[in-house]
């Protein structure tokens, strides 16, 4: 391969010094150099406007110009050129001077031979190529060479001022590699690395080259769409990035596979404002990314509503955990045979100080997400304490309760640990709790760190039930193997006992497979009498549900064990047992 010769500009109007610098360049080139000489600063801006010079060698004083002020009218115009400043004054400050306003070197004549030109240049070029990659890097990833966050901004900016002034649409395409951080955990960064230059690679094969691909950090990539006529045109373009980015990827030695997601926001049709653009391009991710892998989504303003909802409950969560916000409703369960009262489940309810009652459906999962389900979960087991141990000061012997477990509690090793020391402290003993854990994808009976705490739960004497058996996952391959005593059929199937055949068949079965396993059955939601009496056919276990008692305060629950205690008392006189 011919290395490319170094293209030199040579200005100097002295024919003599001329000469004799050519004469050098000879030298210090070995023939690698191509020389252009000039004597003046029009015919040198001439030369630098018709050719790329690698380098320019500059007197400072010709015909036309003098002093820095040749080398400020070169400089701009040669912005990738390095600059050599060949003077007659050997003056420090001029020199100095020189350097600041973004000379490479600067040079007395006659005081260099051809090494020191040639260390010179080398230097030069090499300085120049630095500060070139620093400039570079500050506008780009390092890994990927993409633009970065702050390059994308600019651009961002530029391309809404135009469409402002022009009218035009442009399309913000948020996108989200799924797998990525499995692939860093489980083969290393390296690997992770790899594909996020693979990826790089195909995004910038999708866009077209008036389009910007940026990274934005970790694993997010965005593409700034420009001059859209239709929305049309987005959809087709966030279809290719779907598509393209869910081929199998090769890295070094393994083949892996990685979907993604991509949210659009438009702008100016969603909002003209470029922060909103950037989260309402968020917003669309999130909902593409929940509604199921592998998929694009525009923005929409319901989507909005519902993470800026989301976020609402997350921040009040966070800022009033340790609050006395949270208190429990119960719900009594009944024996379908006799309708006797054997329990009850403990359901907690939020009396947020800013927005009022909120419900468990909709804070429980945001909880779960977050994290902070492990706090709320011991609090809300303190809480249930707390009243057991309230009911029994009162002389009442209280039916069990069952308390809710989160399957992200499973998690958490310490579990067991935490709730004995607590029920400890109340003097209250395992046998008075249920743990009601709800079977959702979650709940990975595969999960070692999962089924080792769940068991532990059973050695340490908690009766476990199913919640909402029916609707879940894995439930049939793992019931034999779940330490549980009761399973709960969800409510979904009970409410529709009247209308639905399948229903009906559902139950049927579900009831046939719990009693051939020896696990006891409740029936939740419960609420009308016909409900009632196709369960006690079926001779189903327990009911709970609407009919027989919606959820009650502390106070309503203490009264009906009153209740209950002075029946069971007339019932033991009447029979005299
Ligand atoms: P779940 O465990 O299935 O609780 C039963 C839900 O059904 C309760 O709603 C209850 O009020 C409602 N329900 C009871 N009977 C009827 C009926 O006859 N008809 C109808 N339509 N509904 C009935 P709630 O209290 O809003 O709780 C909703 C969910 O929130 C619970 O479902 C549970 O998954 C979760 N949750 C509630 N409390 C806790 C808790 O302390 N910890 C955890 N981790 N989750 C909880
Ligand atoms: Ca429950
Ligand atoms: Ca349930």
């Amino acid at each position: 391969m011919v290395e490319e010769k170094l293209k030199i500009l040579l200005l100097e109007d002295s024919k003599i010094q001329a000469m004799f610098i050519l004469k050098l360049l000879e030298e210090a080139g070995n023939n690698n150099f191509e020389t252009t000489h000039v004597i003046t600063l029009a015919a040198s801006l001439k030369a630098i406007k018709d050719h790329d010079f690698d380098i320019i060698l500059l007197d400072l004083n010709v015909p036309d110009s003098e002093s820095l002020n040749t080398l400020h009218t070169v400089r701009p115009v040669a912005s990738d050129s390095v600059i050599i400043i060949l003077s007659a004054d050997d003056n420090e400050e001029l020199a100095l001077e020189a350097v600041k306003s973004g000379a490479q070197d600067y040079l007395v004549k006659g005081k260099f031979d051809a090494n020191l030109l040639k260390r010179s240049i080398y230097y030069g070029i090499e300085r120049a190529e630095s500060v070139r990659k620093i400039y570079f890097y500050a506008y780009h990833d390092i890994l990927t060479e993409l633009p970065n966050r702050a390059l994308f901004m600019d651009r961002l900016n530029n391309f809404c001022r135009d469409c402002d002034r022009y009218g035009n649409k442009i399309a913000l395409h948020m996108i989200d590699v799924d797998n990525f951080k499995f692939i860093n955990d489980t083969y290393g960064h390296k690997y992770g690395d790899e594909l996020l230059k693979v990826v790089a690679a195909r995004l910038l094969q999708v866009a077209r080259k008036t389009d910007t691909v940026a990274r934005l950090g970790g694993d997010e990539f965005v593409i700034i769409q420009t001059h859209l006529s239709n929305a049309m045109q987005a959809s087709v373009v966030a279809e290719r990035i779907v598509e393209s980015l869910s081929a199998p990827y090769v890295l070094f030695d393994k083949m892996v596979h990685s979907e993604s997601s991509v949210g659009i926001a438009y702008y100016p049709d969603d909002t003209a404002d470029i922060g909103e653009l950037m989260q309402r391009a968020d917003v669309a991710l999130y909902s593409a990314k929940t509604g199921g892998k592998k998929r694009f989504q525009f923005y929409s303003k319901e989507a909005g509503d519902e993470i800026a909802r989301y976020h609402y409950i997350d921040d009040q969560l966070r800022k009033n955990i340790n609050e006395d916000e949270f208190f429990l409703l119960y719900q009594p369960q009944y024996d379908i045979q006799t309708r006797e009262m054997i329990g009850m489940e403990a359901l907690v309810r939020w009396n947020n100080k800013e927005s009022g009652l909120i419900f468990p459906d909709e804070f429980i999962p945001v909880a779960e997400k977050t994290g902070l389900i492990l706090e709320l979960g011991t609090q809300i087991f303190k809480l249930v304490c707390d009243d057991i141990y309230s009911w029994k000061a009162q002389g009442l012997e209280p039916v069990k309760v069952a308390v809710n477990v989160s399957a992200i509690q499973l998690n958490d090793p310490t579990l067991p640990q935490k709730f004995e020391k607590i029920m400890k402290s109340y003097g209250i003993d395992v046998s008075q709790i249920d743990l009601e854990i709800t079977e959702t994808e979650i709940l990975d009976y595969k999960n070692d760190e999962c089924f080792a705490t769940l068991t532990k739960l059973h050695e340490m004497g908690f009766s476990l039930a199913l919640d909402d058996f029916g609707v879940g996952y894995a439930s049939l391959n793992y019931l034999h193997k779940i330490p549980c005593s009761k399973i709960k059929i969800d409510r979904s199937f009970v409410m529709e006992i009247d209308e639905n055949n399948d229903a009906r068949e559902i139950i049927r079965a579900i009831i046939l497979l719990s009693k051939a396993l020896g696990k006891k059955l409740v029936a939740e939601g419960v609420e009308t009498e016909s409900h009632l009496k196709f369960l006690k056919e079926l001779d189903c276990d327990f009911a709970q549900g609407y009919l027989l008692s919606k959820p009650v305060s502390v106070e309503d629950i203490s009264k009906m064990l009153k209740e209950q205690k002075k029946e069971h008392v007339l019932f033991v006189a009447h029979t005299g047992h």
